[in-house]
């Protein structure tokens, strides 16, 4: 099967310095929290997923590829011991088979490519919301460690020296002014921040994750489980068989394209090249990303306007009757308009998830409660896909849903 080459893998020597912001940055912009826990959703969670390498035919890689399979692998990420597809374990049952690999049922699979060096595709189809990886990061900084070299090159001393092989091979930026222990890890970790309600999670290097190239238009997303120190990576929408599955490194999607060449370019040293970059050359659905994107911000920008205005009126009116603020309609109309671009341009992850919250927010400031229950289950079934049932988020989605039915009802809505 034709492989799809949507990214290209970083390459080059760069110069720029690494700093806290320009890490692989699954949080975005916005704005509040509110999820909990729907055992119906839940169950949808409950799949396969499992985990294999296929070797290369590049002898350094084959050798790379032997070593993660023989260490990190088998000891570090989830495989699901049942592997009949009609069996579906529980999710803790899977968290806790860490010693098996099947040959048969598994989700993704690494690859060599003659120009991008190694990268990872869905073996068979995957659908929305199963869980893809789940592996125990290499290295894992705390936020107040995280900017500190001394902190990465001692986690790097206690791994195993299997682990430290492992390490070393990771794509590195040659980042200026650092070690080569230290500017690997910038160039590889993810920001693990949205995963913990303080906003204070820190960052993580995961031997596999490292291997997911970065798409405009990812179908993977990370969550992290601090309970299990597990960076999961969950789809975000169906994926064929054989197409590469990628996440996203750049954390502001409503850029156009060239902003969003050049800060991957910056920081990571490669030219994008997904559907959303290729644009025009691939074709006309892609010609008007932009177009799209563009829209995107400005909702955005109304949304925020819309935030501040609302919230200076409520502060210096006396008694207000808050469902009669301009600022209600304004910014739901333009989280209307945001929610229907993300979607059309598939943007499914962690953005579409906060523009629910953000609906259902100013539906309950409207004071329509069944609405703002309908929003919030949207915000629950997407953080359930994108984040999982683990997720802080999607279990406050559940508590948050019963409570404005539990309004709606004392309305008499
Ligand atoms: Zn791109």
């Amino acid at each position: 099967m034709k492989k799809e080459q949507r990214s290209k893998k970083p390459r080059g020597l760069i110069t720029t310095s690494a700093t806290a912001n320009n890490r692989r940055d699954q949080k975005e912009q916005d704005i509040i929290v509110t999820p909990q826990t729907n055992h119906d959703l839940v169950d949808l969670q409950k799949e396969n997923h499992s985990l294999s390498i296929i070797a290369s035919n590049d002898p350094s890689m084959a050798q790379l590829l032997a070593t993660l399979e023989s260490t990190s692998i088998s000891k570090c990420n989830i495989n699901s011991t049942s592997m009949n597809s009609n069996h579906k374990p529980a999710q803790d049952q899977v968290m806790d088979q860490t010693d098996s690999i099947s040959p048969q049922d598994d989700l993704i699979e690494i690859l060599s490519t003659p120009d991008r060096g190694l990268a990872v595709f869905a073996s068979r189809k995957i659908k929305a919301g199963n869980l893809v990886l789940a592996e125990r990061p290499l290295l894992r900084l705390s936020k107040e460690e995280e900017n500190d070299s001394d902190a990465i090159e001692r986690e790097f001393s206690r791994l195993s020296h299997a682990d430290q092989k492992i390490y070393l091979k990771l794509f590195d930026a040659q980042k200026s002014r650092m070690t080569r222990v230290t500017s690997i890890y910038y160039s590889n970790c993810y920001n693990l921040d949205s995963f913990r309600p303080d906003g204070k999670g820190g960052s993580a290097v995961g031997a596999i994750a490292s291997r997911f190239n970065h798409s405009c238009v990812p179908n993977l997303q990370l969550s992290f489980n601090f309970d299990k120190n597990l960076m999961m990576f969950y789809a975000i929408r169906d994926i064929p068989r054989g197409k590469e599955v990628c996440t996203n490194y750049e954390k502001n999607v409503f850029d156009a394209a060239v902003t969003r060449q050049r800060k991957l370019q910056m920081y990571y040293g490669f030219m994008c090249q997904c559907e959303a970059c290729l644009g025009p050359a691939k074709n006309e659905f892609w010609a008007k990303s932009d177009q799209r994107r563009r829209a995107m911000f400005e909702a955005f920008k109304r949304i925020q306007e819309c935030e501040k205005g609302y919230t200076a009126s409520a502060v210096e009116t006396e008694d207000p009757d808050p469902t009669q603020s301009v600022y209600i309609v304004e910014a739901l109309a333009a989280l209307v308009k945001l929610e229907s671009l993300l979607v059309k341009e598939g943007l499914n992850g962690v953005v579409l998830t906060n523009t629910y919250r953000s609906l259902s927010k100013w539906s309950e400031r409207l004071q329509d409660y069944p609405q703002a229950a309908r929003w919030k289950e949207k915000e629950e079934i997407n953080s359930l896909h994108g984040l999982g049932p683990h997720a802080f988020r999607t279990i406050e989605c559940d508590k948050k849903i019963k409570e404005l039915v539990r309004r709606a009802d004392e309305t008499g809505q």
